[in-house]
């Protein structure tokens, strides 16, 4: 088992090389409405609980804490925007049975994805008790998801997944051809499978708006990356670009940026996904986009294209993974992927392909070689929890809260099942990875075909 390295760290200075700018803001954002007040870290301060990032993990991390331990102040920090981070510019799909991105028919073991569902319930109602409890708006629409199939081997795939709901006993519901078809007036698809339980959102909403909720004891600094640390007792030592801060607890939920931070070294597999959003449609163009008003569409293949339909009546594709060489793409590299999302725009609605995309951007997606998280105590009073794996929303949701929950000396059924998450393993070389991850994506793209 790969170890963290926690007593290795103990009073010795760890320089962190923080996140690269991404080079384009994502549509989410863009369209979310007003920017967060910004307040950046000048000068040095104490708390009693740092929570460093502030994604699906850390903004749950940071509620949670606060609100078991009201007494105690607790301090939020990112290097960038809330809600313009791999977080907010997710497809906005809180699932809550998580499929697996990496598997050609998404289907895990049955225990891992009774395990996996219990947990992201819990997420799910947590971020339901942020829009119902503290009226975080966010689009919020509890409609499920359509896995969509264009090919016959997608559907092929469909009726594998649907084999693995019915041995977990769940429901779902065959869409046929008509259907599909006029829910997204695309001809490109031919069958489809709803499964209900998927919270449709829209992400950088979310963030931006469960940040203004978040309990009084919560303090967040924003464009405040973390660039050192020196673990210690009663307090660790953060040096940030502009000020320290003297924590008595950290709960580390960077992401795959968690490995700079002296645990899981060469874990982390840096692998981006990339998305293009349209203006929003006309009345005239509308006709041609389906009977619903919104919806979300998971490709059969998971190497295809996932389509939301948002409600401000945008349409918007996420296809290609690509590796990221230290965690770096840039936006030459974001806009060269916009071609496969207009090819797959035309392929669904070859009579609106002149109208182009308004935004596109990309995000990352921590892989680890095993599929293993992060979760638990890394070290004397540090706590981390990261590598989303591909689904993030709910899974992220539920391990912020449950760290937090642990953090605080609480326990929880979801904290044994976190509990017992395989951790990451250590990364092959970063040449051999890379050329193993294009390959196996380059082939697994052109596998997918017609679904991409
Ligand atoms: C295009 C796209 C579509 C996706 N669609 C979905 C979907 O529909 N549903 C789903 O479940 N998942 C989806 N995902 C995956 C999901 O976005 C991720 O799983 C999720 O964002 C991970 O959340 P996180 O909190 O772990 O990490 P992040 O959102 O990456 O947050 C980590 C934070 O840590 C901060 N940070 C890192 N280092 C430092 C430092 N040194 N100092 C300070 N701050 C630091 C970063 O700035 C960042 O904000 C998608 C991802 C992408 C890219």
């Amino acid at each position: 088992m790969n170890m963290p390295a926690s007593s290795s760290n103990r009073g010795r200075h760890i320089a962190i090389s923080p996140p690269h700018a991404e080079g384009t803001p994502s549509g989410w954002y863009v369209t979310s409405g007003p920017e967060l007040p910004l307040n950046v870290l000048k000068g040095d301060l104490d708390c009693d609980c740092l929570v460093i990032g502030a994604g699906w993990m850390g903004l749950h991390a940071a509620r949670r804490y606060a609100e078991v331990r009201p007494e105690s102040s607790v301090v939020l920090v990112d290097a960038g925007r809330i809600g313009n981070n791999a977080s907010g510019r997710c497809m906005g799909f809180a699932i809550d049975l998580a499929h697996n991105p990496r598997k050609h028919d998404f289907v895990e073991d049955v225990q891992g994805n009774l395990d996996e569902l219990h947990a992201n319930l819990e997420g799910n109602a947590y971020l339901r008790s942020a829009v119902e409890e503290h009226g975080v708006e966010c689009d919020w629409d509890p409609q499920g998801k359509y896995h969509s199939a264009a090919t016959d081997h997608g559907v092929a795939d469909l009726v594998s997944f649907s084999n693995a709901l019915d041995r977990m006993g769940q429901k779902y519901r065959w869409v046929e051809k008509d259907e599909i078809q006029s829910i997204t007036g695309s001809r490109h698809y031919i069958r489809a499978l709803h499964h209900p339980g998927t919270i449709l959102i829209q992400p950088a909403k979310y963030l931006k708006n469960a940040t203004l909720a978040l309990p009084k004891n919560v303090t967040v600094y924003e464009n405040t990356a973390v660039k050192g640390v020196q673990y210690g007792s009663p307090r660790h030592l953060f040096e940030t670009t502009n000020g320290t801060i003297r924590p008595k607890k950290v709960i580390i939920c960077t992401a795959g940026y968690l490995t700079k931070f002296g645990f899981y070294a060469n874990t982390a597999i840096p692998v981006y996904t990339f998305a293009s959003m349209t203006r929003p449609l006309t009345a005239d163009e509308l006709t041609q986009v389906g009977t619903h008003n919104a919806y979300g569409l998971i490709p059969a293949d998971s190497f295809g294209t996932t389509v939301r339909r948002t409600v401000d009546n945008r349409l918007f594709l996420r296809n290609v993974y690509s590796y990221a060489n230290d965690f770096l793409i840039t936006r030459d590299q974001v806009m060269a992927t916009r071609k496969h999302q207009q090819t797959a725009f035309n392929r669904r609605w070859p009579g609106l392909s002149k109208m182009g995309f308004e935004v596109s951007w990309g995000g990352l997606l921590t892989l680890a070689q095993n599929g293993g998280m992060v979760f638990g105590q890394l070290a004397d009073n540090v706590y981390g929890a990261a590598f989303c794996n591909g689904t993030g929303v709910s899974r992220g949701t539920a391990f912020g809260k449950a760290i937090a929950e642990l953090a605080a000396g609480q326990s929880s059924p979801v904290i044994e099942i976190l509990k017992r998450k395989v951790p990451p393993s250590r990364a092959y070389p970063k040449l051999i990875t890379s050329l193993g991850v294009r390959f196996v994506t380059g082939r697994r793209f052109k596998q997918a075909g017609n679904e991409v």
